[in-house]
């Protein structure tokens, strides 16, 4: 990617120094992103009635296509539940240039804000941005564009082809890219551009589009819509997505840790009735119950995937925790200070990080309309029934049934899924307190993390609490609090904060201290396992969980993930991402073949 200057303002015109091209007119972007790219693709009547809809487009530039789509959908009495579009582009423009070409356009101008406002200028790779408590989601490819093509796992209903001018910009309509743009369609989906240019014309064609020309909009006489209809059965990709659309109804979630919640709440919002079945009294009987934890983003030299994944992840947790928990109550996005100190490396400050109540969170996901919660519910083995799985207790009674279900359960997925995946205990205790006066002077002003973390501060009933975490026990579900576990986590502390160290060393001798204790789960190559053990030979089967020790900042993303893939929806990360995630990847070696998983 070239680091060329993005806008350049003349006369109220934004240009491209780079591409020595316009992006619109000084006030033709709106007009044209209406009578081009929305009339082009028969929008809004397209999407009426429709589950969702999902837009491709080419080229995001100054954002006003997505602007324009996501107004007719607000004012769309019949719009469809879920609004998604994934846009391509190489070059993001700086936030104050978004918000200053939606100036134009009063009636943008707050849905310009509300984008800026999760904006912060996007590094290469997908970024997944939600509005309208999660109904119309972007997810904004940055990078160039065949690359990005490959990432996209998804069939589009409507495409948008925006860019510079091919002659100016090629690559972003040569045969290449314009092949790997009908991969990404279905029969009947609809394009639109306003280039008419004869090459165009002919590349778009040998794809499979068949094209009309109509009047364009002035000064250009003519603009380009059509169809993908090609005279070949089109190739189905080897995708993780499925093209065909499911019929939504009824699913069953066992398990409401955060993994659970967060699926539920991503089908239901997806039109799913969905019921979460939970072996505990309360929601988050499990390591989820966490007082307070750290959402912060995983970093490597090599940028591995478990630090892009916690990227993405973060972001998506903050999106749901700011829309749905009580700021400075439930969490604070505060920053977060990375010791690195085994590595001589100086400490890295994380602005967008910070510590949530979990629970808290579990709670609010599970409250969102299409959810019933049952407690009490102890799953002890599934089994296979007609088209559906039933859910059977200890007693052999059947709990509940349906054709869908998706195992959350941490740790005990293992139980009821024998010898499918090879998924580990990972016991771990937290230390905490309430703060003391005088304690201020030794505590951090924020949270800060390396071996081990210390929270210096969180509001609960009784007053402020620290907290200090946590120990690591692999293979272990004991849940017993252990004074040496206090011990190991205070060695940690003298090591991260040798001076709060020494101001809480009376506490750590005291019988004030608490402890939570949990078992969390993980995967020999430390990922989550998110998607459908059809492969294991368990049709309808679903699994999220392996959260590991980082179930906070990744539980969202892998939920998307999940209703994506069921809905054949933009994956929320790049297609290599997500599959390093699924059950059958190369790294996670069964145990053995599946079984029937109750015995008749
Ligand atoms: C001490 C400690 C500190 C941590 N600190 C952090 C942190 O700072 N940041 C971070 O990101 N992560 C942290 N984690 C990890 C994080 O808590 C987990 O990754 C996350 O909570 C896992 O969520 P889950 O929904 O997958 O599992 P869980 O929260 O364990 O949920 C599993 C649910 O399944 C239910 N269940 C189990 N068996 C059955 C059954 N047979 N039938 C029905 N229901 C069943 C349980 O009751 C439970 O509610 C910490 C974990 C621990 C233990």
């Amino acid at each position: 990617m070239s680091h060329a200057p993005i806008v350049e303002w003349r006369d109220g015109t934004p240009h491209s120094p780079g591409f020595n091209d316009i992006y619109h007119s000084c006030a033709g972007g709106l007009a044209q992103a209406r009578q081009v790219f929305m009339r082009g693709c028969g929008l809004p009547q397209a999407w009426q009635h429709q589950s969702q809809w999902r837009v491709l487009e080419t080229g995001f530039g100054l954002g006003l296509n997505f602007l324009a789509t996501w107004q007719a959908w607000q004012d769309d009495p019949q719009r469809p539940t879920l609004l998604h579009f994934a846009s391509i582009e190489a070059h993001p423009v700086e936030v104050a240039d978004l918000l200053r070409s939606a100036q134009d356009h009063p009636e943008l101008v707050a849905l310009a804000q509300e984008l800026s406002l999760q904006w912060r200028k996007p590094g290469p790779g997908f970024h997944r941005m939600s509005f309208e408590g999660g109904r119309v989601l972007l997810t904004l490819c940055i990078g160039d564009v065949k690359p990005m093509l490959r990432e996209l796992a998804f069939f589009a209903d409507s495409i948008f082809l925006d860019g510079f001018s091919p002659a100016l910009n090629p690559a972003m309509w040569d045969e290449h890219t314009l092949k790997a743009v009908s991969r990404c369609c279905h029969r009947g989906t609809r394009i639109a551009t306003w280039t008419v240019a004869r090459d165009i014309r002919d590349r778009l064609t040998q794809s499979g589009f068949v094209l009309e020309m109509v009047p364009g909009l002035a000064p250009k006489r003519d603009r380009l819509q059509g169809e993908f209809n090609p005279a070949w059965e089109p190739k189905v990709r080897a995708t993780a997505v499925s093209p065909l659309p499911i019929e939504i109804s009824h699913c069953i979630v066992v398990g409401s840790g955060l993994a659970g919640a967060a699926v539920a709440a991503s089908l239901a919002r997806r039109g799913w009735r969905v019921t979460v079945l939970d072996a505990g009294s309360e929601p988050a009987a499990g390591a989820s119950g966490l007082p307070a934890g750290l959402v912060v983003p995983h970093v490597s030299a090599d940028d591995a995937v478990l630090s892009r994944l916690s990227r993405a992840g973060v972001d998506m947790t903050w999106q749901q925790v700011h829309s749905l928990l009580r700021e400075g109550q439930d969490f604070a996005q505060c920053g977060v200070r990375e010791r690195r100190l085994e590595h001589g490396l100086p400490d890295l400050w994380h602005p967008l990080a910070g510590w949530i109540k979990p629970a808290q969170l579990v709670r609010a996901l599970l409250a969102q309309p299409g959810i019933t919660w049952q407690g009490g519910m102890g799953v002890q083995c599934l089994r296979r029934q007609g088209e559906c799985w039933q859910l059977l207790d200890a007693q052999d009674r059947v709990l509940a049934e349906a054709p869908r279900v998706i195992v959350c359960a941490g740790y005990a997925s293992h139980t009821l899924l024998p010898r499918v995946l090879p998924l580990q205990a990972l016991r771990g205790q937290l230390s905490w307190s309430w703060r003391s006066a005088g304690d201020g002077d030794a505590f951090p002003a924020s949270p800060v993390n390396g071996r081990g973390n210390f929270i210096p501060q969180v509001p609960t009933d009784q007053g402020m609490a620290w907290y200090l975490g946590s120990s690591f026990e692999r293979d272990s579900t004991d849940t017993q609090a252990r004074d040496s576990d206090h011990q190991s986590n205070y060695a940690k502390l003298r090591a991260l904060l040798p001076e709060t160290a020494r101001a809480l060393a009376t506490s750590f001798e005291g019988s004030q201290l608490q402890a939570f204790t949990a078992v969390r789960c993980t995967t020999p190559d430390r990922l989550p396992v998110v998607g459908a053990l059809d492969g294991k030979n368990l049709p309808g089967l679903w699994l999220s969980s392996a959260m590991g020790a980082r179930g906070l900042s990744l539980a969202m993303l892998c939920a998307e993930l999940l209703a994506a893939l069921w809905h054949g929806e933009p994956l929320p990360v790049e297609r290599k991402l997500a599959q390093a995630l699924m059950p059958d990847r190369k790294n996670l070696t069964p145990g053995g073949g599946a079984t029937a998983l109750c015995k008749d």
